[in-house]
């Protein structure tokens, strides 16, 4: 199947993009990398009749480091996180994250923003991305908002994003040295998305430690008392009680995925 017909801007910025999106004559879509994207529009599971390219926005490609947080613009590409061309708040561990996202060619034009804008509940951005806490910058109409990454998603492939309006802009708060993070994601084939997926932190001089479950049919999942899943019966207890409709080994797959997630926190070497 081929993409219905659809006229085509490439937005100057993000106002340009906004501006685009109000006079559209129908269906208007941003595009970013096009990696999710694009197959919708050729399966048609997207028909749209404009499309407002934002992957070039200068203001959506840049990268703010104001000593607390990273601000990283939504058009910035997951290789760019990988190979370091931006700073990465977590001391290597967002490079890594990044790194296990699908393979190099889908890393080379996806963004960050258009991951989260996508809401893929399997996706990996997702679930590092509240981990750590996230908060998200949109522009509408009526100017700016922030809300944090747990109020922007609203469930599978839902967010609250509004159809007039871009993502600009992710901020992640730096993390401090003595941070230690678990990491699991377990998938059929390397570069696929997750069948199950936990990471987990412990950043002692900030005094938090969470876990995120994710790659479930509903939005991740953060737990932020983690002795609760201390134990396999207590890690299958959550997933029961928090995932409906599951088999006996996928609520086992899922659980020790998460279980291994936390006691990795036990083993890992802070990252200075
Ligand atoms: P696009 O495809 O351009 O857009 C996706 C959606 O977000 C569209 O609805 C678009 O309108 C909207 N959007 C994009 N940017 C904005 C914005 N700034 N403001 C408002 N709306 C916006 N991802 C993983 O996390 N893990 C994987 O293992 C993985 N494997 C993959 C394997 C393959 C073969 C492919 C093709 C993709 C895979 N992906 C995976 C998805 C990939 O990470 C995409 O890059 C990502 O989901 C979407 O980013 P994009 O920039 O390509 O967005």
């Amino acid at each position: 199947m081929k993409a219905v017909p659809f006229d085509y801007i490439r937005a100057r910025d993000a106002v340009h993009a906004v501006e685009s999106l109000a006079a559209a004559d129908g269906f208007a879509k941003i595009l970013a990398g096009g990696q999710s994207l694009g197959p919708m529009l050729n399966l048609r599971l997207a028909e749209p009749d404009l499309l407002v390219d934002v992957r070039t926005c200068p203001d959506l490609r840049g990268c703010n480091d104001d000593g607390e947080s990273i601000l990283y613009g939504a058009a910035v590409t997951h290789a760019e996180i990988e190979d370091g061309v931006v700073p990465d708040p977590c001391h290597g561990w967002l490079a890594g994250a990044a790194r296990r996202i699908a393979y190099r060619a889908v890393r080379n034009r996806g963004t960050i923003g258009g991951s989260i804008a996508h809401a893929d509940p399997a996706a990996d951005w997702l679930v590092v991305l509240l981990l750590l806490g996230a908060e998200v910058l949109v522009l509408g109409h009526d100017g700016t908002r922030t809300a944090t990454l747990a109020e922007f998603i609203t469930g599978p492939f839902s967010t609250t994003l509004d159809a007039g309006e871009v993502l600009v802009a992710i901020r992640v708060a730096r993390r401090s040295k003595g941070v230690r993070y678990g990491y699991r994601k377990t998938a059929t084939k390397v570069g696929e998305f997750a069948s199950a997926f936990c990471v987990a932190m412990e950043d002692p001089e900030r005094g938090e430690s969470r876990a995120v479950l994710g790659a479930i049919e509903r939005p991740p999942i953060a737990i932020d008392d983690l002795s609760v899943v201390s134990d396999r019966t207590g890690a299958e207890a959550f997933v029961n009680s928090h995932v409906a409709g599951l088999d006996a080994p996928t609520v086992r797959l899922h659980a020790v995925t998460l279980l291994r997630a936390v006691r990795d926190i036990e083993t890992a070497v802070p990252s200075a």
